[in-house]
């Protein structure tokens, strides 16, 4: 079959023949019907090497799947062949504590285990057959269409988690800033008006972005620059916003972040970019809490489905050949996608 594959660090990832893969005794084979582009993949072919991460190459790529069950291995209670999946991502030990409670991103094996799951050092669904190693990785999507269901897996779970970690903040009259439209922002900003009563504020350097994000029902919306933390404040009635959600962690953002947090606020930093800004006791209002997080449990894997099956949050894609996945990736790298893009590798 015909597999997307990360071969070097620093290189694009190219289109090759590999073999089916076996099924995993304990887990199963899914016809990919869905492999979202995530910009992570751009970090893995552009800015990260061996040395920050440690995986072994090649694997195909491809973190963001759905698709339905072609093979099962034994323990598939529940589970039935042709049945379609969203795929749980972050692939830890199983049975350590953090596994136990459903934190797979937080595998206390992670470092044993060398990967951080399929497209993530071990093969993913970028190719028209993927092996997942263990059943309870997989979470039924009933009737959703699995082309829309993929991005839930990343671009939906990652900021559901986020934003539940300060949803007990999210009162009515509170305010929560979403920096990043893109492919995980028009995801934010739906999930946030779908569990809180928060008016929703959308920051970002594309005014064609930030349209897209009042489609999507934000409230307000503020061009990132200068002035975008003192329009903020005017926003939130001088008062900065409960949850700051920091999709991009550019310098700049961050920074943005630590101006308009309210008071006990919450920062979560989310993007990738790989940004800094000093703490001290004056660069933030009191008692402001900042953390990172990474992606989601697989409790609010189930929670971001039962979201999208209630019609309350929806991903919107571009869906694009297999053979046209790298193509899908150089317009992503220029900002050029709307919502999120979609490998269907058996289209
Ligand atoms: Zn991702
Ligand atoms: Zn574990």
């Amino acid at each position: 079959m015909l597999a997307l594959r990360l071969k070097a660090w620093k290189t694009e990832a190219v289109l090759e023949e590999v073999p089916e893969p076996e099924l995993p005794p304990a887990g199963a084979l899914i016809r990919v019907l869905g492999a979202g582009a995530c910009h992570s993949d751009l970090h893995l072919m552009h800015d990260f090497d061996q040395d920050s991460l440690r995986w072994g190459l090649p694997f195909t790529l491809g973190h963001e799947n759905a698709g339905e069950i072609v093979a099962l291995g034994r323990n598939g209670f529940g589970l039935e062949m042709g049945q379609k999946v969203a795929v749980y991502g972050p692939w830890g030990c199983g049975h350590c504590r953090r596994c136990a409670i459903g934190e797979e991103t937080y595998c206390e094996n992670a470092a044993r285990i060398g990967a951080g799951g399929g497209g993530l050092g071990l093969d993913g669904g970028m190719a028209s057959v993927m092996a997942v190693p263990d059943n309870r990785l997989l979470v039924p999507i009933g009737d959703l269409d699995p082309v829309e269901a993929a991005p839930l897996t990343d671009a939906g779970l990652t900021p559901y988690h986020a934003v539940k970690r300060s949803l007990h903040k999210l009162i009515p009259g509170s305010a929560a800033v979403v920096i990043g439209a893109g492919g995980l922002g028009h995801m934010a900003v739906q999930i946030l008006k779908a569990v809180s009563p928060a008016k929703v504020v959308v920051v970002d350097t594309r005014s064609e972005a930030l349209a897209f994000a009042l489609n999507l029902g934000a409230d307000e919306t503020v061009m990132m620059g200068a002035d975008a933390s003192s329009h903020i404040m005017e926003i939130t009635h001088g008062q900065g916003a409960e949850a700051v959600i920091d999709l991009v962690g550019a310098d700049s953002t961050i920074s943005l972040g630590m101006q308009v947090a309210r008071t006990r606020g919450d920062i979560s930093l989310v993007g990738l970019a790989g940004g800094s800004a000093p703490f001290g006791f004056f660069t933030t209002r009191y008692e402001v809490e900042m953390a990172s997080t990474y992606w989601g449990t697989r409790a609010e894997l189930m929670e971001v489905i039962a979201l999208a099956r209630a019609g309350l949050i929806r991903s919107h894609v571009q869906s694009f050949k297999l053979e046209e996945a790298i193509g899908a990736y150089r317009l992503m790298r220029e900002g050029k996608l709307e919502g999120r893009a979609v490998i269907t590798p058996n289209l």
